[in-house]
This record gives C-alpha cells, sequence and structure tokens, in this order.
C-alpha cells in the first residue's frame, strides 16, 4: 500500500524543495552568490577589455590600487594587476576542480570497489590507501612534484593523488552499509552482472556522499593549488595563478603590500563560500534534514496558537480528545494528516482505532502526549483532556513529566524501541526510575515483577538479556512492561502486534486484555484488523483519510456497520475457506481512496 502511494507521488517538487531549501540556508546562498560571480567573471575574462597580464612595463612598477589605467595596481613588473588576478583566477579555480574531480572519481572508484569486493580485494586496495594516507599530504604532494618536476599539471596530479584516500575511504564506508542490504541481493536474485549492480544499485545512494566531499574538498585543494603554486612549484612565471601572485608578491609586502593582498582576498573569498555552499549542500542532501526545515524536532509537537479548545464532550473519560487537527508543513503549505478527530476512552474501557495504513492513526496517538516531530508536525486545532486538563496547553515541562507516567504508549516493533547496547531489565529499571524516586534495588525488583507480570519466563534472568537475545514476542513483552512501569492511567497501544505471528499476537492480546481489565487503564488500541477489534476492544472508531467515519460498541458495528469503508475493512479480515470473496473485499478498498499527499 506504501509502495503505491509512493510511486504515485509526483517527482518534480523534491528538486525544487532541495532547491528552496539551500535557498533557505543564508550562508549557503551568500556562497553560490559569490562563487557565481567569481564564476561569471573567469567565463567572461577573454572578452573583457583587458591589459596582456604578462606585459610588463618596467616604468610603471608598484603603482597603487585605483591608479588610472590600473584598477587593482601594478605588480613588480608592471603587469596589470587585475588582469593578471582574473586570469590567474581562473587557472587556479580550473585547477582546482580538474583535481576535485579526478580525486572523486578514482577514489570513489577504489572505494566502491572495495566496499562491494570486500575480502582480499578490498584488503588490498584499503592497505594502497592507508600508505597514502601514512604520509603528511602536502609532503607527498611536494614528493611527487619535485618527482615530476614543476609544473601546473604536475601539481594538479599531485593534489588529485594525495585527496584520492578522502574519497576512497568515505566511499568504502558508506558502500559497506548497502552491500548485503535486501534490494541488492534481490538486484543479484533477479541476474544483474556486478558492474549493473553498482552502477543501478550502489551508485545512486553513495552519490550524495560523493558530492558532499567534493563540495567540502574543492576549497581545500583550490588552497592546496595555490600552496603549490607559492612555492613555485605549480605555475611557472610569467603565467600567473593565484598562489603564484601570492608567492611574487611577497617580497614587496611592506612597500607595496596591495600585491599580494588582492590575491589573497580571492583565494580567501573563492574558498569560504566554497565552504559554504559545501555545507549547505550537505545540509540539504542529507535525508534527515530534507523533511523538514533545517531545524531539528523540538521535544513537544508545535501547537498553533490561535488554536480553537473545545470543551471536553466526555466527562469522566481517561483521555478525550475533541477536534483534533493534525497536519505537516511542506514548504510554506501544511497538509493535513488528520482533521477534526473527536474520540474519548473511559477508565477501564478498550477503544479500537482502525483504519488502512496511512489513514492517520499514529499521527492521532502521537499528537496526544505531543510526540509528533515538529517541525515539520503543526496541531492546529483542538484539545487533548487527560482527566479535565488539556494536555496541549500544558507547560512543556509538565507535558514530559506525564509522558510514561499518567500515558504509556506501546509501539509496533519493539526491536527498533529498545536500546540494543542495554540489557532489557535496565531498561525497565530505567523507565520506573525516569518517573519515581526509589532505591536501585527496589527498581530491580519491581523490573523483575513486571517481567513476571507480562508473562517473561525466568524473569530475573532474563532481565540480564539483550534485545537481540530475545524472540519478538518476548520483545514486545518488555515494550507492555515498560509501558506499565509507572501504572499509567492510559495506554496507547500503537498496533503492537502488527509484526508478530498469529499465535503469539494472540497471546500478547491476551495479556494487554487482561492487565488493562486487572488495573483499570483506559486502552487506545490502533490497529488495521478488525479480527483483532473483535477480540479485546469494547467501542471502536474508524478512520478513513484522517477523519473518524464511523464509532460504536464493537458487536454493534460488526454486525451492523453504518459506513461503505466499515464494511470494506470487515470483508478484509480472512475466514479460512472464503475463496475469491476475500480477495474481492480487499480489492474492494481501493478504488474509494483519495490520492494521499507523498
Ligand atoms: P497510519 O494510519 O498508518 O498510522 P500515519 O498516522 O502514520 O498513518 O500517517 C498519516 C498521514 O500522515 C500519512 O499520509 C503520512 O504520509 C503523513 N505523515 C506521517 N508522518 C509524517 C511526517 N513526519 N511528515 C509528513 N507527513 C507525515
Ligand atoms: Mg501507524
Amino acid at each position: 500500500m506504501s509502495a503505491l502511494a509512493e510511486t504515485s507521488a509526483p517527482k518534480a517538487p523534491r528538486r525544487i524543495t532541495s532547491w528552496r531549501l539551500l535557498l533557505n540556508n543564508r550562508l549557503a546562498t551568500a556562497g553560490l552568490v559569490l562563487l557565481g560571480l567569481v564564476a561569471l567573471m573567469i567565463v567572461l575574462v577573454p572578452i573583457l577589455p583587458l591589459p596582456d597580464p604578462d606585459a610588463t612595463a618596467p616604468a610603471d612598477r608598484l603603482k597603487p590600487l585605483l591608479t588610472a589605467g590600473h584598477l587593482l595596481g601594478t605588480d613588480q613588473l608592471g603587469r596589470d594587476i587585475l588582469s593578471r588576478l582574473l586570469w590567474g583566477t581562473r587557472v587556479s579555480v580550473a585547477v582546482g576542480f580538474a583535481a576535485t574531480l579526478i580525486a572523486a572519481f578514482v577514489g570513489s572508484a577504489i572505494g566502491i570497489m572495495a566496499g562491494y569486493a570486500g575480502g582480499r580485494t578490498d584488503n588490498a586496495m584499503m592497505r594502497g590507501i592507508d600508505m597514502l594516507m601514512a604520509f603528511p599530504y602536502i609532503l607527498l604532494a611536494l614528493a611527487i612534484v619535485a618527482a615530476l618536476g614543476p609544473g601546473l599539471m604536475n601539481a594538479l596530479y599531485a593534489i588529485a593523488v594525495v585527496n584520492i584516500p578522502f574519497f576512497a575511504r568515505n566511499v568504502r564506508g558508506v558502500t559497506l552499509g548497502y552491500v548485503h542490504r535486501e534490494f541488492v541481493d534481490a538486484a543479484r536474485l533477479s541476474g544483474k552482472g556486478n558492474l549493473s549492480i553498482v552502477l543501478t544499485e550502489i551508485l545512486p545512494n553513495v552519490l550524495p556522499v560523493i558530492v558532499i566531499t567534493m563540495s567540502t574538498t574543492a576549497g581545500w585543494m583550490i588552497l592546496e593549488t595555490a600552496g603549490l603554486s607559492f612555492l613555485g612549484l605549480g605555475a611557472q612565471p610569467p603565467q600567473a595563478d593565484l598562489g603564484s601572485m601570492l608567492g611574487e608578491g611577497r617580497a614587496q609586502l611592506f612597500t607595496a603590500p596591495h600585491v599580494s593582498i588582492v590575491p589573497g582576498v580571492m583565494i580567501f573569498l573563492i574558498v569560504i563560500s566554497l565552504n559554504l555552499l559545501g555545507d549547505g549542500i550537505r545540509d540539504v542532501l542529507d535525508p534527515r534534514l530534507r523533511s523538514g526545515a533545517l531545524a531539528r524536532p523540538g521535544p513537544v509537537t508545535e501547537v498553533a496558537s490561535g488554536r480553537a479548545v473545545p470543551a471536553n464532550a466526555a466527562a469522566g473519560a481517561a483521555l478525550s480528545i475533541v477536534g483534533l487537527e493534525t497536519g505537516f508543513r511542506r514548504g510554506s503549505e501544511i497538509v493535513p494528516a488528520v482533521r477534526g478527530v473527536s474520540l474519548h476512552v473511559k477508565p477501564g474501557e478498550c477503544l479500537g482505532l482502525i483504519g488502512e495504513s496511512g489513514s492517520g492513526k499514529s499521527v492521532t496517538a502521537l499528537s496526544i502526549m505531543g510526540l509528533v516531530a515538529s517541525p515539520p508536525g503543526l496541531i492546529r486545532n483542538g484539545a487533548v483532556y487527560l482527566g479535565n486538563e488539556d494536555v496541549l496547553a500544558m507547560p512543556e515541562t509538565r507535558l514530559i513529566a506525564n509522558r510514561g507516567s499518567r500515558v504509556a504508549y506501546v509501539f509496533q516493533d519493539p526491536l527498533t524501541t529498545l536500546h540494543p547496547m542495554y540489557p532489557v531489565g535496565r531498561q525497565v529499571e530505567e523507565a520506573i526510575a525516569a518517573h519515581q524516586s526509589i532505591s536501585a534495588a527496589a527498581c530491580r525488583e519491581r523490573a523483575v515483577g513486571l517481567l513476571n507480570k507480562v508473562g517473561i519466563p525466568e524473569a530475573r534472568e532474563r532481565a540480564k538479556h539483550y534485545p537481540h537475545q530475545l524472540s519478538g514476542g518476548q520483545r514486545q513483552r518488555v515494550g507492555i512492561a515498560m509501558a506499565l512501569a509507572n501504572d499509567p492511567e492510559v495506554i496507547i497501544a500503537d498496533e503492537p502486534t502488527t509484526a508478530l505471528d498469529v499465535t503469539v499476537q494472540a497471546r500478547i492480546l491476551e495479556l494487554l486484555r487482561d492487565l488493562q481489565r486487572e488495573r483499570g487503564m483506559a486502552l487506545l488500541f490502533i490497529t488495521h484488523d478488525f479480527g483483532v477489534v473483535s477480540e479485546i476492544c469494547d467501542r471502536v472508531a474508524v478512520m478513513k483519510d484522517g477523519e473518524i467515519v464511523e464509532t460504536g460498541e464493537t458487536r454493534e458495528v460488526l454486525a451492523n456497520p453504518q459506513h461503505a469503508y466499515t464494511k470494506r475493512l470487515i470483508a478484509c479480515v480472512p475466514e479460512l475457506g472464503m475463496g475469491e470473496h476475500f480477495l474481492k473485499g480487499v480489492a474492494g478498498l481501493f478504488p474509494g481512496r483519495k490520492e494521499q499527499p507523498s
């Protein structure tokens, strides 16, 4: 279903968004503009009415800035500095970029090959790269130029060679992360050759890293070119480049400082604008930053200041949501995900929230305790009453203190919510210690008690195990133990059994129902499966495209569904011996489904 939504999403907007994101970053835009100006100048140099950069005029030596005919003055041989500067910038930038391209191409090729091939090939290649990296690289560049002889081309090769290791190391690391991913295995199974896999499966994923490394090293390479020329190993007289101009002006540093300051300022401008732009590109290509503004999500979902706050419609409910409207910012517009949702759960009651994937169930659940990431999330309207208090109006610290203590969550995949590096017992202890101040020993006892309670055999031993040592069902039991740790009034279970097989699912459902009845908690149970709802929920709310389309007692809704969508959902519960009717029911879900925003 999600694949369907993704393929139907238009491709074009994302590119515009990336571009806009880059322009949102003021420093990156400044870098881009500066670089654009420099690029324009060096492209136009041949047609600008400039004097010959190499024509000497001993009579006009060391003229100051703003001399008639020589805007930036002249150097010690009477050559026009402006002309030399522009021609020199052209040379420096060309050499720097050429070196970047060569290093990126060769380094990435080595990195991808090493990462993809693995084993001995990887070892041999990386040890070679290590040897290159073992020399201080400016010394290595000097040694290469010394061996090849001074000259611009040789300087270019030297700089390219010493920068290959950066690309090779970075790209190999990222490639390693992809070679064993399922989509690569799938490509291999489909009969694709190695070259084709590298080019179509690996390269597109690695490309952002290559671009980021290029944008962050290009400025550095221009500096290195200038450095070699400054030492007399790059551009040879009379040819100008920024480094050699700096070197030649050094002798006149006190009598005519402008001769060296002018190329120095140019190097500074180019390098700083490249670095600013490089940082901006890195931020845009980072997928975590691309989804929203260039900021980390805050601790609490943003709530619109002028939101409508409806009164609590269900007195005596443990949790009551009224007119909730949550959306996501995309550029300047807000795409609604949940529209006008109202529901309530009484103490000791289980409410099922059912709907297909993408209908807004999780966003509703996360909005309750302000857990929707924002940016891009925004609660535009509505209120969430915990008892009689509006959660969305609580001060941030109070809201955070209520998470886990009064309202606890159980999520779908316990493997992603449990910390892989800590034993599960310790994680339950942490959940307790977050809200209660009791001694460590008492905390440990409670944790073992809880693990026992949720039906983990030999709880004391098991508490010392790491999440990967438990089965899926046991991990979900640990998740439930953590939710129970502080005797919350409300438990929100977001598809807690979707990742489990049917028999384990049945046992987890039984456990949740028993615990909830025993402790008189309110349970908001989110699922897409009417079979599960009929098993544990007293009432059910059916959600579609971000709205509640039907609510009622589970029995009544099951026996007599009012909304067409509910009927189709019920038809989706497979029964043995149903044959083709089941598939017809499932197929019926799609035509009525509105196009979802990507
Ligand atoms: P489900 O009912 O499967 O739990 P969700 O509540 O997760 O569905 O999602 C509801 C809608 O909100 C979907 O259309 C989804 O694309 C959108 N959505 C969820 N999270 C985000 C996000 N971080 N940014 C933008 N849109 C989101
Ligand atoms: Mg969900």
